[in-house]
């Protein structure tokens, strides 16, 4: 057997900031195994890099493979990430995770090519190549969580940016002078229509004792977030229902935006909050539809990924296939 066809595989890595996905894909994209294992990000860089390396080592001794079979490698995170020399330089969801040098510690330990990809920048790519995005030559992949992020593929090819930090859809102003975003600065689209956004609508609402079924809801859960304030919407609780509107009328304004900017023929919808679909993006849908112009609303459609969280990891192992790691 040569070394070319012994080494099919590809070890990618979805980094978060509460877990690690790590799956090793062959040529065709088909997952032979995966693994999944905490962050535990608070532990901090030197452990964090261990448990990825270890995690990728799993699965592979999983599906019966050496480093020998490995091709190349990959590692899709949070940003910010410097893609040029593959090092986190200060990832907003690792906290204590500076100047992170991912890339050659894992080439380093695997003895194969690295590459180092923005998760949402990684996701949109994934579903383009192989979910809701098939088919199509401008999609816009939105992830709606805690945080709200995208990424763009233009003209069949992933738009990254001057310095890979496109998509950013989260801190587009939505408000001019509106509430910060988490990022610090006012009325961006993470500060009013993300998860953490209404977590914290939520909060002010029960400070000033409204919503007690919020409130009993949130010490049920012992704690107040967006999925919180979904159920007791769904139990009729109208402080609830506004909102999660009010929010959803915010993301809509977004998504109006980069309908208006790109022209797409999709928005691929991922991210934990994809699911309330009454209160949050259905409003959403209707705001955009209120607001973007004519002629992009007649081509645009708003999907919701086909890969699950899958997409980053999927994407990672597409750019890998098409030889985004040569050195
Ligand atoms: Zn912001």
């Amino acid at each position: 057997m040569t070394e070319q066809s012994r080494r099919r595989y590809l070890g990618v890595v979805d980094l978060g900031g509460t877990k690690i996905l790590s799956m090793i894909v062959d040529e065709k994209g088909r997952i032979l195994g995966e693994d999944r294992r905490p962050t535990e990000a608070s532990e901090g860089p030197e452990v964090g890099l261990e448990r990825i390396a270890a995690s990728l080592e799993a699965v592979m001794a999983e599906a019966g493979l050496t480093r020998d079979d490995l091709r190349a490698a990959g590692v899709c995170s949070p940003g910010p990430i410097d893609p040029v020399h593959g090092v986190l330089p200060e990832a907003s969801n690792l906290p204590g995770w500076i100047n992170v040098p991912i890339r050659q510690y894992l080439a380093d330990r695997l003895g194969v090519p690295v590459i180092l990809e923005h998760d949402a920048t990684a996701a949109a790519y994934g579903e383009f190549v192989y979910g809701a995005g098939r088919g199509f030559r401008n999609i816009i992949y939105i992830t709606v969580s805690t945080g709200i992020g995208g990424g763009f593929v233009l003209d069949g090819r992933l738009y990254r940016g001057a310095s890979g930090a496109a998509g950013e859809i989260g801190h587009i102003t939505i408000e001019a002078e509106g509430p910060p975003c988490f990022c610090g600065k006012p009325g961006h689209v993470e500060g009013l229509a993300s998860g953490r956004a209404i977590a914290r609508e939520a909060q002010t609402v029960l400070g000033r004792g409204g919503s007690p079924l919020m409130a009993r809801l949130a010490e049920e859960d012992g704690q107040l977030s967006a999925a919180t304030v979904q159920r007791a919407a769904e139990g009729g609780d109208s402080e609830a229902i506004r909102i999660l509107r009010r929010a959803g009328y915010y993301l809509g304004i977004g998504f109006a935006a980069c309908v208006d900017i790109f022209n797409p023929e999709v928005l691929v919808i991922g991210g934990g909050l994809r699911h309330m679909r009454d209160f949050y993006l259905g409003p959403a849908e209707e705001e955009m539809t209120r607001r973007a112009w004519q002629e992009s609303l007649k081509v645009v459609r708003v999907l919701q990924v086909e890969l699950g969280d899958y997409s980053g990891a999927m994407g990672v192992a597409a750019l890998l296939l098409e030889g985004a790691a040569t050195a």
